[in-house]
């Protein structure tokens, strides 16, 4: 390897970024791994995964990244704090700056950024953030305890949210914007069996109440067009995530809700030796599983490109 060129850079720390480096590594490439602002991705905000195979009796997201992370470790892969904020791929060489200026030369990109959390985009969604508003029950559901709370969404994470704090707070309220829920069949059944769990069915939020702390929400009945007040202390938004792909408009293909696109059955981006894995290619899946499997591929696709270059 050239002293200023790595063979293989990673952007991201979720499933699918530390696989991608565990391959990688064992491959010997070496790997630099970015972990980016929200290390570990989005199972450090979940509670119980009961559905990753080899954890029969259920691990924590948070533990589980960490495992994670060791593995990647055990192998030598080099992680770094830090963000990607620009990427240059003109060039055979491709080139990443960080947050702080560094620039990194690299031959192969993984590109395992993920998705955020969508908000609902009101004003005083964003004046009662962290004052009561949050994306988060696990992170943020302590402070709620013994307090009425509401939900805002109704798919597998609204309803896992509702149920973590139904746990804590005497009533939750879960806004549920349709007549039905999109949430998976046993998730639902778990919600609506859950005594403390009200579901306020074809309800959207016109404005959350509160100065300086949320007191409730404003919320109206989109069939019936009748309005009324909630009264809670706590407002969770759980609608859905976006990708994390803003930093590479105008590199690669993306469709229109800005997830990456890949030559179907691969890893590969339109640009030669840039792979995508994980939740920044894929809103159908979305799992913890998939992202790790798409993670591997990316990474046996690095090193297939790296060996017909004859680079390694
Ligand atoms: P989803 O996209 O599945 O659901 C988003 C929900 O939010 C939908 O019910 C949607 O309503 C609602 N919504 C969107 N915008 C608004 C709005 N402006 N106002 C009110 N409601 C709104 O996202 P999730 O984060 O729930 O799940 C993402 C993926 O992750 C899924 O594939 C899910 O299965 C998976 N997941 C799995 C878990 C597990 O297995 N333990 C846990 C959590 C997530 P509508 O239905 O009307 O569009």
């Amino acid at each position: 390897m050239s002293e200023d060129i790595r063979y293989c850079t990673i952007i991201g720390s979720g499933p699918a970024g530390y696989t991608a480096a565990i391959y990688a590594a064992r491959a010997n490439l070496k790997p630099l791994l970015y972990t980016g602002k929200e290390p570990g991705g989005q199972l450090m905000i979940t509670t119980e995964v009961e559905n990753y195979p080899g954890y029969p009796d259920g691990r924590t997201g948070p533990e589980m990244m960490m495992d994670f992370q060791k593995q990647a470790e055990r192998f030598d892969t080099e992680i770094v704090s830090e963000m990607i904020t620009k990427v240059d791929f003109s060039g055979p060489v491709h080139i990443l700056t960080t947050e702080t200026g560094k620039v990194i030369k690299t031959h192969t990109v993984v590109i395992s950024t993920g998705a955020s959390a969508k908000w609902l985009g009101l004003d005083s969604e964003q004046k009662l953030m962290n004052n009561g508003v949050s994306a988060c029950a696990v992170c943020d559901g302590f402070f709620f305890r013994g307090k009425d709370v509401i939900v805002v969404g109704a798919g597998d994470t609204a309803a896992e949210e509702a149920s973590y704090l139904a746990k804590l707070c005497p009533t939750v309220h879960m806004l549920v914007r349709r007549d039905e829920m999109r949430a998976s069949k046993i998730m639902q059944k778990r919600v609506l069996n859950t005594p403390n769990i009200k579901v306020h069915w074809n309800t959207e939020t016109l404005d959350i109440l509160g100065d300086t702390e949320v007191t409730g929400a404003k919320v109206i009945n989109n069939k019936t067009k009748e309005e009324s007040t909630i009264t809670a202390e706590g407002f969770f938004v759980a609608i859905g995530h976006k990708p994390n792909t803003g930093i590479f408009k105008g590199w690669l293909d993306m469709d229109d809700l800005g997830y990456l696109l890949t030559t179907p059955g691969t890893s590969k981006t339109k640009v030669p030796g840039v792979f995508a894995s994980g939740d920044a290619q894929d809103h159908v899946y979305r799992q913890a599983v998939t992202a790790a499997g798409t993670g591997c591929m990316a990474a046996l696709d690095a090193e297939r490109y790296l060996a017909a270059k004859e680079i390694v």
